[in-house]
């Protein structure tokens, strides 16, 4: 089945509102045409979200993502972002699990789960996160390590809900360390997810978009995404520049 690619680009903690929408303006520009054959979607930080939406415009060619959310509607949960605020400031995606929230602010296979049904009940399409570390992949842990996550963080959902959702299979070795798996690396867990996900959802695992990221780079974005299961990428420091990111979106 013909899967649309689906190129993320994933910001993190950086740029202020005027930078993020002067990038995605230039992004815009750059895009032009081509923003509609692929998916793209950015995900700035919070502070950013209202204004880049605003430019980005309603229904346009480049969609909006955040990075995390919380999975209580509402309530005395100080600092955090509930997916109904997501949707109010009109995200259509959001990351969750990704490894730095995983290996830096606690995030667990259980409170991925519970993200993942927060953000489907606010209509917001969940990008999860999953990969292994360096150590787990010498000791050959990577195919139980990312079942595991995949396992834990899609728990209790339907197959029409795995229908909406996007996988992310991004090795935490390769994570911003100019380190990226190759092609057949990629692929061979793209694969193991894909059949992972058949288990769990049956022939809905077909449609359903896995991206590579972890130092994806305009020379490496077109043959890691020529994989027969990598659908996509999720782009972190190389979707800071409009030039570098729209390069790898025209790979894809
Ligand atoms: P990187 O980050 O492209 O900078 O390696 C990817 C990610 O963390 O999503």
């Amino acid at each position: 089945m013909a899967r649309k690619k689906f190129v993320c680009g994933n910001w993190k903690m950086h740029k202020t509102v005027a930078e993020s929408v002067a990038l995605v303006k230039e992004l815009k520009a750059a895009l032009v045409g081509v923003a509609g054959e692929v998916q793209v979607a950015v995900a700035p930080p919070f502070t950013a979200l209202k204004p880049v939406a605003d430019a980005l415009g309603h229904g346009g060619p480049i969609e909006l993502a955040a990075q995390d959310v919380h999975f209580e509607k509402q309530g005395a949960f100080t600092g955090e972002v509930s997916a109904p605020m997501l949707a109010d400031v009109c995200c259509g995606h959001c990351l969750v699990g990704h490894s730095e929230r995983r290996q830096l602010f606690g995030e667990t296979d259980e409170s991925v789960n519970k993200k993942v049904k927060a953000l489907l009940a606010a209509g917001i399409l969940p990008i999860v996160c999953v990969g292994e570390t360096l150590a787990q992949r010498e000791a050959g842990e990577t195919l139980a390590m990312v079942g595991r996550q995949v396992r834990g963080g899609l728990a209790g959902l339907s197959a029409e809900q795995i229908g909406r959702l996007t996988v992310a299979y991004e090795p935490v070795w390769a994570i911003g360390t100019g380190k990226t798996a190759t092609t057949a690396q990629a692929q061979e867990v793209h694969a193991a997810i894909r059949g992972l996900l058949r288990e769990l959802a049956g022939g809905v695992a077909d449609s359903v978009r896995i991206q590579y990221g972890g130092s994806v780079k305009p020379e490496n974005a077109a043959e890691l995404m020529s994989q027969p299961d990598v659908d996509g990428a999720l782009v972190g420091g190389a979707s800071l520049k409009a030039d570098d990111f729209s390069k790898i979106v025209k790979g894809a």
